[in-house]
């Protein structure tokens, strides 16, 4: 069996990896112009439709460079149905295929700007 690799153990890499976190955001509330209250009588309410909230916990996620060392320390080869995935354990324990390791930091900081676009677009279509 003749397996090609991208990289060989002990080639420096720049690895990307989908970073997720919660962020607080402000309620964008129609009802009462994201304050949190209504007036009805000159009396203050609680909104009803954001329930007096200013902010909310919203994920955000962004592909991001890992900063760790990132030699190429043991290369895994597995099955997955018919087709043979490489994978790459690197020197800081994480195992990461090659669709997320980059030669240069210029390429993974290129192909991590194209994902966050397009988490960008997906968050904005949706
Ligand atoms: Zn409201």
């Amino acid at each position: 069996m003749q397996i090609e690799t991208k990289y060989d153990i002990g080639d420096e890499v720049y690895g990307i990896f989908l970073d997720r976190e919660f962020a607080s955001v402000p309620v964008e509330c129609d009802t009462c112009d994201s304050t949190g209250k209504v007036e009805l009588k000159e009396n203050k309410f609680t909104c009803p439709d954001c329930q007096g909230k200013s902010t909310q916990k919203v994920a955000r996620k962004e592909w991001k460079i890992l900063t760790w060392e990132r030699r190429i320390y043991k290369i895994e080869v597995r099955k997955d149905g018919a087709e043979f995935q490489i994978y790459y354990l690197l020197t800081n324990g994480y195992l990461m295929c090659v669709s997320n390791l980059f030669k240069t930091k210029k390429e993974a900081r290129a192909a991590c700007k194209i994902r966050n676009a397009q988490i960008a677009k997906e968050t904005n279509d949706g």
